[in-house]
């Protein structure tokens, strides 16, 4: 193995996640193995960048440090993520749908064999990452929605849960007092005819946040890669929609032979583009995790050429390939997108690119 030093872009940034303003390393075009003489070294990452993210990898990366699989990796830490009841887009906590129903999607896929397994609009389980794992390991199906996967996860022994806490029950329901004039459900300030919009966003920032998933990747010591994406989905969505996440090949795919991906941002493209299969298939062609992520974003835009120019819609994509070499990129904004990852060279932060800047 090359110097770990001399292969990567170094910096150090600090930057505020919550409480504990730490200073992390900033990654990019950072490759962790030698591809020419691949030696294996786990891995972890998310898209989850905040201080729950970073507890997730090192939850994830205590698995792997001592010999655990990827899959436990991933799951573990996915759960964490979950947990959090002050994470608005992802299971406990998450937004609920248009309806005030929290209903969690989540995909597992396991890139040694194959096998995949996923839950849709599931209702009052906190933890719906673990449920898709189990679709994939114990069962023969790979998608269970709604009801059925609730029966599922009761017969695991998941207690039944309510997943709506009061800050998100609050932000639902600014929602629907702000949604339209022409019904009957008014704001605080409808009567004395306050601009709604201002004092909506004042108070409710998080609500501008309809989109928001965590993806976990992982790496173990045998060299086997899981992946899981798990998330409340798009917020105030109607009632019984399934979005990317628990799509295999959209949301999640995962190939040992050559690496994973995962997608947040509006699902409906991304399920429409196969984006997360594609991306495989772009590193399958030699391309690295950075440009596979590129590359699916540009993809998008292109086939909405004819019909629909100047699209953009609003994804970011993360990628790992069996080397070790990450990728993270976002369709539009004026930040670039970061994510999570944690290896034997402790906690940094990948920096990924801006596919259309300005758009
Ligand atoms: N992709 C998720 C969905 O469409 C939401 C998100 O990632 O923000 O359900």
């Amino acid at each position: 193995m090359k110097n770990f030093i001399s292969r990567r872009n170094f910096l150090i940034k600090t930057t505020g996640a919550g409480a504990s303003a730490l200073a992390v390393p900033l990654l990019s075009g950072f490759a962790f193995q030698d591809k020419a003489k691949p030696g294996i070294k786990p891995v972890i990452i998310t898209s989850h960048t905040n201080e729950t993210g970073q507890k997730a990898m090192e939850t994830g990366w205590e698995i792997l440090r001592t010999g655990g699989s990827a899959v436990d990796a991933v799951e573990k830490a996915a759960n964490i993520i979950e947990l959090d009841p002050e994470d608005t887009s992802v299971g406990y906590g998450g937004l609920p749908n248009e309806r005030g129903v929290v209903q969690l999607d989540a995909s597992f896929m396991d890139g040694k064999t194959y096998s995949a397994g996923a839950v849709a609009c599931l209702e009052n389980i906190k933890t719906p990452a673990s449920v898709a794992r189990l679709v994939m390991q114990r069962t023969d199906h790979v998608l269970l929605v709604g009801a059925g996967a609730l029966e599922f996860a009761k017969a695991w022994g998941f207690p039944e849960e309510n997943l709506l806490t009061e800050k998100a029950r609050k932000i639902w329901l600014r929602w629907k007092e702000e949604m339209s004039s022409s019904d009957d459900w008014g704001s605080p300030e409808h009567l004395q005819n306050l601009s709604k919009n201002e004092s909506y966003r004042h108070d409710f920032p998080d609500i501008e946040h309809h989109y928001g998933t965590t993806n976990v990747l992982a790496i173990d010591n045998n060299g086997d890669i899981a992946g899981c994406t798990t998330t409340s989905g798009l917020s105030f969505k109607l009632n019984g929609r399934v979005g990317d996440s628990p799509i295999i090949g959209a949301g999640l795919y995962v190939d040992n032979e050559v690496g994973a991906a995962g997608a947040t941002g509006r699902g409906e493209d991304v399920i429409k583009s196969c984006a997360s299969y594609y991306m495989v298939l772009r590193m399958k062609d030699g391309r690295t995790p950075q440009q596979a992520c590129q590359d699916a974003l540009q993809m998008i835009v292109d086939r909405y050429k004819k019909v629909n120019p100047g699209y953009y819609p609003s994804e970011k994509f993360v990628a790992i390939n069996k080397y070790g070499e990450l990728g993270c990129a976002i369709m539009r904004g004026n930040r670039n997108p970061q994510m999570s990852v944690r290896s034997d060279k402790g906690y940094s932060r990948y920096d990924g690119t801006v596919a259309f800047p300005g758009k």
